[in-house]
C-alpha cells in the first residue's frame, strides 16, 4: 500500500506559476497531500476568512505561512524611524493572518543588509530588536515564530541570518515562542547542520522545508530542484531531523521558473509525492 501523504505539504511557491490559493487547496487535497504552506501575496487575493473555509472544508494543514520579517528595511542604521514603524505593522498582520488561518508557524526572513550599508553589525542588530518586538505581539496572539536562516548568497538582500546556528543563537537570547525554520536549500552545505539541528530539538524544530539543490543553477533564486534531482543528501538530513524529534509535516519549496512552473500542477504534485516517498526516510 502507499505510504499516507498527511505528512506532506507544499508550499505555495511549488506552484506560484499555475495556481491562485483557491486552485493550489483543490489541486493538493485532491492529490491526497495533508498541508500547504502560505503565502501571504496569495493569500490577500483570495482573502483571509475566505481561505481560512476552503483550508478547513479541505482538511489541509498549515505548515507555515510566508512571511514576516524583514527588519532591517532599506537601510538598517535608520531602523528606529517610521520605515522601521511600517515594518513592524506588517509584521502585526502577518502575525494576525497566521492565527486566522492556523499557521504552525510564522516563517520569518529576517532582512538583509540593504543597498546603502556595509554594516553587517548593524543590521544584524536591527533583526534582534525587531524580532524582540514581534514575538511579544505572536506570544499574545498565540503565533509561534520561525526563523528561517537563508543562504549566505542571500546576506545583502533577504538575510543577515544564515546558519542555523546563528538562528538558534538568537532564540537563545529570545525565550520562548520562537524557533526555526530548516529549509535544505539554505543549509544543506553547513559543516555544523546536524550538531545544530540536535541542537534546535523538538520545541525549536518548527517547519522543515525540501527541495533540491541542482548541481548547475541558471538562477540564484528560481531554480531549486525536485527532490532527488540534485546534491542534497535528503535522506541524511532528513533522520537527523526526526532524530531530533522533529513531529511536524515536510514541506517542498520549489522555485523554478525553468521548469515545474511550467508544468500542470497535477503533474508537478504527482512528482511531489513521488519524491518524497523516495527520497525521505519514514
Ligand atoms: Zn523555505
Amino acid at each position: 500500500m502507499a505510504l499516507s501523504l498527511a505528512n506532506l505539504s507544499i508550499n505555495q511557491a511549488t506552484l506560484r506559476q499555475q495556481c491562485s490559493l483557491d486552485q493550489a487547496i483543490t489541486e493538493i487535497s485532491e492529490a491526497g497531500i495533508g498541508g500547504i504552506g502560505i503565502w501571504r501575496d496569495k493569500l490577500h487575493e483570495t482573502g483571509v476568512s475566505q481561505a481560512r473555509r476552503l483550508i478547513e472544508s479541505a482538511g489541509l494543514k498549515v505548515s507555515g505561512l510566508c512571511r514576516g520579517g524583514m527588519f532591517t528595511g532599506e537601510d538598517p542604521a535608520l531602523a528606529d524611524t517610521l520605515s522601521a514603524s511600517a515594518v513592524f505593522e506588517d509584521n502585526k498582520r502577518a502575525v494576525d493572518e497566521a492565527a486566522e488561518v492556523e499557521a504552525q508557524c510564522l516563517v520569518l526572513v529576517v532582512g538583509g543588509l540593504g543597498p546603502k550599508s556595509k554594516a553587517l553589525d548593524v543590521a544584524r542588530t536591527a533583526v534582534a530588536d525587531g524580532l524582540q518586538k514581534i514575538l511579544e505581539y505572536a506570544r499574545n496572539a498565540g503565533v509561534v515564530l520561525a526563523i528561517e536562516p537563508l543562504h549566505p548568497l542571500y546576506n545583502a538582500d533577504r538575510s543577515v541570518v544564515s546558519t542555523l546556528g546563528q538562528a538558534l543563537d538568537l532564540c537563545d537570547i529570545l525565550g520562548e515562542g520562537i524557533g526555526v525554520a530548516v529549509d535544505v536549500y539554505h543549509t544543506w552545505w553547513d559543516p555544523d547542520l546536524e550538531q545544530q539541528i540536535k541542537r534546535a530539538g523538538h520545541d525549536r524544530l518548527l517547519a522543515f522545508h525540501i527541495c533540491d539543490w541542482l548541481y548547475t543553477q541558471r538562477d540564484p533564486l528560481l531554480d531549486r530542484g525536485m527532490m532527488g534531482d540534485g546534491v542534497i543528501d535528503l535522506e541524511k538530513i532528513s533522520c537527523w531531523v526526526q532524530d531530533a524529534g522533529y513531529s511536524g509535516q515536510y514541506e517542498v519549496e520549489i522555485f523554478s521558473k525553468f521548469d515545474w512552473w511550467n508544468r500542470p500542477a497535477k503533474d508537478v504534485l504527482e512528482m511531489c509525492a513521488s519524491r518524497y516517498r523516495e527520497c525521505c526516510p519514514h
